[in-house]
């Protein structure tokens, strides 16, 4: 069958771009057999083929991507390695206590898998253990604070809660009135951290890049085609996010979603005297519509903005850039008035999967081929932890986590009319943020 949907990225990813450029690309050329096949190297598609090397050093494992590693969703992240729940519906975050903590617990583990790896393998990606900021600019965004400490105490997790001069000490701006430090998350540059993750595989791994899968012949074996080449394997991984509807499987059971990202050009060293506040931190807005903010300062002093989510057939990053930077704009400058002259260099968009019920894909969608999607927002942990844990589940391995993402609910159908539903949803949500935006 030919593959219906692929994306198609442009090049204004900005973690990617201020990287030094990638070697040429290994473009998958010729007929090659393997025993695993896995497409997607993003964060579900990067740990799937380094647990099956791991697990089975013999075996060939093969890894496709259709773009170069880092101009993906997982390159164009904002780098939030979170362990709890990205967002702060918090009254459900705690209502089920023991589900809640099960879910931390699975996030970590991700979070361990990559931290052992990048450690291991001394994977220069800015990897640090700084926590995460959630951030509140309006009293009702205090009121979620407030919420999300109880649900965190209703937990045991430990939190540090800042007032208006402690936000304005930390983050060189008086927008803030109200922070929740949270310190177990880890904040990364995205991009190197996937271009390392693929060039710190075991020996039995291949990677072909720049090769879209064209079209797939399921069967015993598999094979896919590319524009130059084919792979044929009796397993087959799909890490393809929610192009995996392509590939004719979870049709009208994804909501595909684009969220947005500028990076600034360089600060100047008056830039940064004039900024004050820490050389580093990563804010979540209070309100789950509102804006994400990290200060990068290392290797290069940059501040990142991303809001907005908007729905979309997931084949569409560019048209709407502008729009969705006019937006960081504003967003940058009511946090930072005096520095509104810094222009950003980078503005972008990504693919994000959601599920009307929140579940995940996870598992066998046909005899030998296996998938995973829907990370919720916290696809670095949840896409890490889904790809180790399928390759566990390929391997036939066993494991408490195993049977607790085994036993998860999956993703319910779409309403008639999702796509209208979700523009309205996502309309009034910003509007409701306010000053989170
Ligand atoms: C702007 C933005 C900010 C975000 N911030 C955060 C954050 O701070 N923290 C966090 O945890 N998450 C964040 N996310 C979400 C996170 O990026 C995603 O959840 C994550 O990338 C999903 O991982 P994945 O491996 O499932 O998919 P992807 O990263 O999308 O990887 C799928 C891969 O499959 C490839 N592919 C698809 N079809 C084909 C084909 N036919 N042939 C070959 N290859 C194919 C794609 O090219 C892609 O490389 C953010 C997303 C965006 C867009």
């Amino acid at each position: 069958m030919e593959i219906s949907l692929t994306p198609s990225y442009d090049n204004n990813n900005g973690w990617q771009e201020i990287l030094p450029a990638p070697a040429e690309a290994t473009v998958l050329t010729g007929d090659l057999t393997c025993d695993y096949l896995v497409i997607g190297a993003g964060y579900s598609g990067l740990s799937v083929t380094r647990r099956l090397a791991e697990l089975d050093p013999s075996a060939s494992v093969v890894l496709v991507e259709g773009d170069r590693i880092g101009n993906n969703a997982a390159g164009r992240s904002s780098g939030f390695a979170i362990d709890h729940a990205h967002n702060l519906r918090a009254k459900s975050f705690a209502d089920a206590k023991a589900a809640a903590i099960a879910g931390v617990t699975m996030n970590r583990a991700g979070l361990d898998y990559l931290d052992q790896t990048i450690t291991a393998h001394n994977i220069d990606c800015q990897w640090v253990k700084e926590g995460k900021y959630h951030a509140a600019a309006t009293s009702r965004g205090e009121g979620m604070l407030d919420s999300f400490a109880e649900s965190l105490d209703a937990i045991d997790e430990d939190y540090t809660m800042h007032h208006a001069a402690k936000c304005e000490e930390v983050f060189g701006t008086r927008y803030y009135t109200k922070a929740l430090h949270a310190p177990h998350s880890y904040l990364v540059q995205p991009a190197a951290m996937v271009r390392g993750l693929a060039g710190t595989m075991p020996e039995n791994v291949s990677i072909y890049e720049s090769s879209m899968v064209k079209s797939v012949e399921y069967g015993t074996p598999h094979t896919v085609h590319t524009q130059r080449g084919s792979a044929t394997a009796p397993v087959l991984v799909l890490a393809t996010n929610g192009f995996t509807e392509g590939f004719g499987f979870l049709q009208k059971q994804l909501i595909p979603l684009i969220t947005w990202g500028s990076l600034t050009r360089e600060l100047t060293d008056a830039e940064s005297e004039q900024l004050g506040g820490h050389p580093s931190y990563g804010i979540i807005a209070a309100h789950p519509a509102g804006t994400s903010v990290r200060r990068v300062t290392t290797p290069n002093n940059r501040i990142l903005v991303r809001n907005i989510f908007s729905f979309s057939k997931r084949s569409d990053f560019t048209s709407r850039v502008s729009w969705a930077a006019k937006s960081h704009r504003k967003a940058f400058d009511n946090r930072w008035p005096e520095l509104s002259g810094v222009p950003f260099s980078h503005s972008w968009g990504g693919a994000l999967s959601l599920s009307r019920n929140g579940e995940p894909v996870f598992g066998e969608l046909r005899p030998n081929v296996y998938g995973t999607v829907v990370h919720n927002g916290v696809g670095i942990a949840r896409g890490t932890i889904s790809g180790k844990l399928l390759a566990e589940m390929i391997m036939g391995e066993d494991s408490e986590l195993l049977r607790q993402m085994q036993a998860k609910g999956r993703p319910n159908t779409n309403l008639p009319f999702q796509d209208l539903g979700v523009r309205i949803n996502a309309r009034a949500r910003r509007l409701i943020a306010g000053r989170e935006e």
